[in-house]
């Protein structure tokens, strides 16, 4: 599924967060912002580019967004 990343800093770490992109095809490859599933008015600034990511994603450090994952789901 096509995600744009967000990163999340806790505990001294940073994590990535994957949220599905809801309008990749608007996507120049400079844009401030990329609208996602679970929040497409806000999105998410400067984000990284997108990516193809598997649902059942297995990396340390990486998650999907629960949210953008029930969407996903219905
Ligand atoms: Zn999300
Ligand atoms: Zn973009």
């Amino acid at each position: 599924m096509l995600a744009t990343q967000e990163r999340v800093h806790a505990d001294g770490r940073t994590d990535i967060v994957w949220h599905k992109a809801a309008d990749p095809e608007r996507c120049n490859g400079e844009c401030d912002w990329h609208p996602i599933a679970c929040n497409p008015s806000e999105g998410i600034v400067a984000p990284g580019p997108f990516k193809d990511v598997p649902l059942d994603l297995d990396e340390p450090g990486e998650r999907w967004c629960p949210d953008c994952l029930a969407i996903n789901g219905r």
